[in-house]
C-alpha cells in the first residue's frame, strides 16, 4: 500500500478514519488540512482520512509500509512544522495527544450524559417507579462509572 500525505486540495475529500474520532460532523477534510491518502488497488484509488485521524494501527502500517517517515509519498512537501508533526506521530506511534482534536462524537455523547445525569439526581429523592417495583428496595441509577473522562486540552 501506499501512503500519501498532503493538504487537502479542496474541502470535497471525505475522512475514512474511524467515526469516533473524526472532528468532523459530515466526515469532511477542509480544504489545507493534512490528509492521509492510502492507495488501495481494489478501488484504483485514494482513500483518505484527517492526518489526526490515523490511528496507531495505520501509524503501524505506514511505518511496514514504508520504513521510514521521509520515505511517505508528499512527507517533502510538507511544510516543516507539519514535518515535525508528522514525525512526533511516527515515533511515538500515534497522535500525540494535545494534537488530536475533539471528536465530533464524543461531544454529542458528552451532551447526552449530563441531561441524563441531571435527570437522575432529580428523580433520586421521591420516586423510581421501574426500579423499585422490581427489586422492592433501592437501586442506583448510576450504570457505569465515567469510563472516558476525556477533559480535552
Ligand atoms: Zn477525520
Amino acid at each position: 500500500m501506499v501512503y500519501i500525505l498532503e493538504y487537502a486540495k479542496s474541502d470535497r475529500s471525505n475522512c475514512n478514519g474511524a467515526k469516533d474520532l473524526c472532528p468532523s460532523r459530515d466526515r469532511t477534510i477542509g480544504k489545507g488540512d493534512i490528509r492521509l491518502g492510502v492507495e488501495v488497488a481494489q478501488f484504483h484509488g485514494v482513500i483518505y482520512r484527517h492526518w489526526t485521524c490515523a490511528t496507531p494501527t495505520v501509524i503501524e502500517n505506514m511505518k511496514k509500509s514504508a520504513g521510514s517517515v521521509e520515505n511517505i509519498v508528499g512527507f517533502d512537501k510538507l511544510r516543516e512544522e507539519d514535518q515535525e508533526r508528522v514525525r512526533r506521530a511516527w515515533d511515538l506511534g500515534e497522535i500525540p495527544e494535545n494534537e488530536r482534536p475533539e471528536p465530533y462524537v464524543q461531544k454529542e455523547e458528552d451532551e447526552e450524559e449530563e441531561a441524563t445525569a441531571a435527570d437522575n439526581n432529580r428523580d433520586n429523592e421521591d420516586h423510581d417507579d421501574d426500579n423499585q417495583q422490581k427489586n422492592g428496595k433501592e437501586s442506583k441509577p448510576v450504570k457505569e462509572e465515567h469510563g472516558k473522562e476525556n477533559h480535552g486540552r
